[in-house]
């Protein structure tokens, strides 16, 4: 078994660190002064061509196939530098690999080589205020008529919905139905009776929406797939992308930990380094062997999705699950070693990963829905 990575996946990993550094890391100040949508670190990232690991060669991507693990690449390096750009490549994916799965030829081509180039900001809406973890209640209606499909509901956190110029929105289109009856529609910005009614205020830089349909009228060649699919559409996407939110929190965990490690080798109490105190020692140890394990259970996770393994779920669950919890645990011993500045608002870092840190754990499915996914597996299994 070879542990390392591919020359292919180094590549991206070293550019993608190099890109954050010279094109990411000078932005923050101002992204986090003023909380408006960076809409320049979408512009940069699609210079640098990171949206194309999103889409298949044929309409601009980097490989003939999606795949899981040069994402995982990515997004690690790009959460070490923003939350933002962490969050961009996912969302970009949220979007657009609903289009991969079950988008007819025509739809395709009209938006995948748009999102590749980053010229298109795509949403996906499946969150609603009464449907969260428990997706198969939500109540958004998409009902037939004739040609089209008359859409009524509200939906909330959809990030990116305020600046996308379509979302790809989970509606029932049989409303007596659960999971069954949900199917995957895109709906283009600007159409009459669908309005973004708010931005919603999160913790960290990081943008999402609260959207109304009101009689919204769509064709019904907007449909991704069949009717009833959207709900199989939306977990395999969410498993190519529930190990990158995995990848996203190493990111931030490997961030914090270099922080931290430079700060305890320079802070002197007790007439030395920090670092050098064994109490110190412990903490750093722990994050980084907590680090490396969190790292593992990502490729893993992208491996499977990539060779196609039956076990896909359950692995990207992990990784997400694992990584989300353990980042919170590593950034708190990072803003521990800091002390006092550690939470202090002004140049130092720590407080924003501390604020970063804490939506991966509920976004694309929360801790404890993970939870339920892993239990499941092996429990199912046993009634076998
Ligand atoms: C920053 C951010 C970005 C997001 N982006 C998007 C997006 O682009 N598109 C989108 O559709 N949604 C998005 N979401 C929404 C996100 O996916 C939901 O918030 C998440 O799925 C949880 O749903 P909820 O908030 O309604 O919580 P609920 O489902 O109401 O859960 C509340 C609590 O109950 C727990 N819980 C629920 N059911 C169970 C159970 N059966 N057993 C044990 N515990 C349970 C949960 O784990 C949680 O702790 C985003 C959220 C955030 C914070």
């Amino acid at each position: 078994m070879d542990f390392e990575l591919s020359a292919d996946l180094k590549k991206i990993q070293e550019e993608t660190r190099a890109f954050v550094n010279r094109e990411i890391r000078p932005l923050v100040p101002e992204i986090e002064k003023k909380k408006k949508y960076p809409i320049e670190i979408v512009r940069r990232m699609a210079r640098q061509g990171i949206y194309r690991l999103l889409i298949p060669k044929e309409y601009g991507g980097a490989y003939e196939t999606v795949k899981a693990l040069p994402i995982c690449v990515a997004r690690e390096e790009l959460g070490r530098g923003h939350n933002f750009a962490g969050a961009s490549i996912a969302t970009q994916g949220l979007g657009s690999y609903p289009l991969v799965l079950a988008g007819s030829p025509e739809i395709r081509e009209r938006f995948l080589p748009k999102v590749a180039a980053g010229e298109i900001i795509p949403s996906f809406a499946l969150t609603e205020p009464e449907a969260g973890s428990d997706v198969g209640s939500l109540r958004t209606t998409a009902i037939r008529e004739g040609d089209s499909y008359r859409i009524n509901g509200t939906k909330c956190f959809a990030s990116n919905a305020g600046i996308a110029q379509y979302i790809i929105l989970f509606a029932k289109t049989d409303p007596s139905l659960g999971t069954k009856g949900i199917s995957a529609i895109v709906v283009e910005a600007g159409t009459p009776g669908f309005k973004v009614t708010k931005q919603m205020e999160i913790l960290a830089v990081d943008v999402v929406n609260e959207l109304q349909f009101t009689d919204c009228l769509v064709s019904c060649q907007n449909l991704l797939g069949e009717e009833g699919k959207g709900f199989i559409i939306a977990m395999q996407t969410l498993d190519l992308l529930r190990c990158s939110v995995g990848a996203h929190a190493v990111g931030i965990a490997q961030e914090a930990f270099d922080l931290a490690l430079a700060y305890a080798k320079k802070r002197v109490q007790f007439g030395k380094p920090i670092a050098q105190h064994q109490a110190i020692q412990m903490k750093l140890a722990n994050m980084a062997v907590e680090i490396s394990c969190g790292r593992l259970l990502v490729y893993q996770g992208a491996l499977a999705k990539d060779n196609e393994q039956p076990d896909v779920t359950l692995k990207s669950s992990m990784a997400k699950y694992y990584c989300t919890e353990m980042a919170q645990r590593v950034v708190d011993q990072a803003v521990q070693i800091h002390g006092g500045y550690g939470v202090l608002m002004d140049d130092f870092p720590m407080e924003r990963l501390y604020r970063e840190v804490r939506a991966p754990r509920i976004y694309e499915g929360t801790s404890e829905i993970q939870q339920i996914i892993i239990a499941n597996q092996f429990v199912r299994e046993k009634k076998k």
